[in-house]
C-alpha cells in the first residue's frame, strides 16, 4: 500500500479538504443541524478501526477478531443509556434516516398507518415525505401546529382516533418549540398506538438537561449523532426492553451489514463529553443565544414561526422583508453566514424557493460565541438581508465576520 502522506499522495482531495477546513474557520456555521466534532472524535473516525467487519452484536459476531471492536461498541451502548436512561440502545444505525427506516422495518407492514407532523410544519423527508420510498410503502397521515406554533393536540387526537396510526411520531427538524410527550404518549395509549421520538436535532440539548427526555416514556427513540449531540455523523435508536430483539434484528441483518466500528468508537467519544458538566454549560449557551437573537430580530420585524424558539433553532418567515428564502439564503452566504432556505407552515411557495430560513446556534456556541456575539450576529443578518443584491456591501459584512471568527479558533492543532 501507499505509505505517504494524504499531502503528497493525493494534493487534490488535500487541498479540498483544507479549503473547506478555512471556509468553516472564517464563516458562521448557522445551519441548526451541523456542528463542530473536538480533535478526539476526529481521530477515532480515522482510526484503524475502519478496517474491521463485526456483522452482529458485542459478544454475538459473525467474524472473528473482533474483541476489541467489542470493547468500543460496549461502551458506547452503556454511556449512551447512561446519557438518556435507556433501556436498550443500537449504535449502528449509519445515520439518521436508516435509524427511522429501521423502526419502520422493524414494527410496520406494508400498508400501515403512521401519524407524523405535516412536514411544511417542521417534520422531516423521513416522515412519509411524498419523494421517499417510505411513503410508497406505508401509509403517513399529519397531524399540525396551532395559531400559537404549538402542536395542535386535539387535531393529533382527532387524526389518531380516525386514522388508528401503528405508530404517532413526533420530533421534527424545523419545529422550534418544546414537545409535550406525556399529552401525546395518552392519545397514544387512547388508541393502542406505539409511540417514536425522532431527536435528531435536539438530542444535546435532551442530553445537557436543556429539553423534556422522551426515552423514559416513549417506546422508541431514534436520533442522529452529528447535530446538536456533537459527534460523527451517525444514528442510534433507543428503546423499551419490549422492541429491544425487533429493533436490532432490524438494524442487523434486516437492513443494514456490517456495522462503521471508526463511527461507533466516535460516538462512544462523543457520548462521553456529552455526560461531562461542561456539555450542560454549552447546552445552556445554545439556548441563551438563540433566545438573544430571537429578541434581536424581534425587534427589527421579522416573522419568527412557531411564535419564537425553545431549543436551538428559529424559523423565520422573510417574505414580509421583501426577499424570498432563497434570496435570503444566498445573500447571507455572500456574507459570510452559512444558513439554509426552508419551508414555513402551509407556504405557499416551492420547497426549491420557499418562503423562509431556518437558523441555528449549535455549532457558533461550540467556537464559544455568546450574547455579545450574538448582537453582532443579529445585525449583520438583518443588513444582508436588507442589502441582498449589493454585493460589494455583502463583501464588506464578510470582512467583518472574518474578523469575529478568527477571534474564536476551531482548530487550532489540526494544520
Ligand atoms: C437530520 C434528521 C434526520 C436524518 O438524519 P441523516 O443523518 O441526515 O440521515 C432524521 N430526522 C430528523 C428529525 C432530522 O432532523
Amino acid at each position: 500500500m501507499h505509505t505517504s502522506s494524504l499531502k503528497d499522495f493525493d494534493s487534490d482531495i488535500y487541498q479540498s479538504i483544507k479549503k473547506e477546513q478555512q471556509r468553516q474557520e472564517e464563516g458562521l456555521e448557522m445551519i441548526p443541524s451541523e456542528n463542530f466534532v473536538s480533535p478526539a472524535v476526529l481521530e477515532a473516525l480515522g482510526s484503524v478501526l475502519t478496517n474491521k467487519y463485526s456483522e452482529g452484536y458485542p459478544g454475538k459476531r459473525y467474524y472473528g477478531g473482533c474483541e476489541f471492536i467489542d470493547e468500543v461498541e460496549t461502551l458506547a451502548i452503556d454511556r449512551a443509556k447512561q446519557l438518556f436512561g435507556a433501556e436498550h440502545v443500537n449504535v449502528q444505525p449509519l445515520s439518521g434516516a436508516p435509524a427511522n427506516v429501521a423502526v419502520y422495518f422493524a414494527l410496520l407492514k406494508p400498508g400501515d398507518t403512521v401519524l407524523g407532523m405535516d412536514l411544511s410544519h417542521g417534520g422531516h423527508l423521513t416522515h412519509g415525505h411524498p419523494v421517499t420510498y417510505m411513503a410508497k410503502i406505508y401509509n403517513f397521515v399529519r397531524y399540525k401546529t396551532n395559531a400559537e406554533g404549538l402542536i395542535d393536540l386535539d387535531n393529533l387526537r382527532q387524526m389518531a382516533l380516525e386514522h388508528k396510526p401503528k405508530i404517532i411520531l413526533v420530533g421534527y427538524s424545523a419545529y422550534s418549540r418544546e414537545i409535550e410527550y406525556e399529552k401525546i404518549k395518552a392519545i397514544a395509549d387512547e388508541v393502542g398506538a406505539i409511540t417514536m421520538a425522532d431527536i435528531a436535532h435536539i438530542a444535546g440539548l435532551i442530553a445537557g438537561g436543556q429539553m423534556n427526555n422522551p426515552v423514559p416514556i416513549f417506546d422508541i427513540v431514534t436520533t442522529t449523532t452529528h447535530k446538536t449531540l456533537r459527534g460523527p455523523r451517525g444514528g442510534m435508536i433507543m428503546c423499551k426492553e419490549k422492541f429491544a430483539k425487533d429493533i436490532d434484528k432490524s438494524v442487523f441483518p434486516g437492513f443494514q451489514g456490517g456495522p462503521h466500528e471508526n463511527n461507533i468508537a466516535a460516538k462512544a467519544i462523543a457520548f462521553k463529553e456529552a455526560l461531562e458538566p461542561e456539555f450542560k454549560e454549552y447546552t445552556k449557551q445554545i439556548k441563551k443565544n438563540i433566545k438573544v437573537l430571537e429578541e434581536e430580530l424581534r425587534k427589527r420585524d421579522y416573522k419568527l414561526c412557531f411564535g419564537g424558539s425553545d431549543n436551538h433553532l428559529l424559523l423565520i418567515d422573510v417574505t414580509p422583508k421583501g426577499v424570498s428564502g432563497k434570496e435570503a439564503q444566498i445573500a447571507l452566504d455572500k456574507a459570510g453566514i452559512t444558513v439554509n432556505k426552508n419551508m414555513i407552515p402551509d407556504d405557499p411557495r416551492s420547497p426549491m424557493d420557499p418562503s423562509g430560513i431556518r437558523l441555528g446556534t449549535p455549532a457558533i456556541t461550540t467556537r464559544g460565541m455568546k450574547e455579545e456575539e450574538m448582537k453582532m450576529i443579529a445585525t449583520w443578518i438583518d443588513e444582508a438581508i436588507a442589502n441582498h443584491g449589493d454585493d460589494a456591501k455583502l463583501a464588506g459584512i464578510k470582512q467583518q465576520v472574518a474578523e469575529l471568527t478568527k477571534k474564536f479558533p476551531l482548530y487550532p492543532t489540526l494544520k
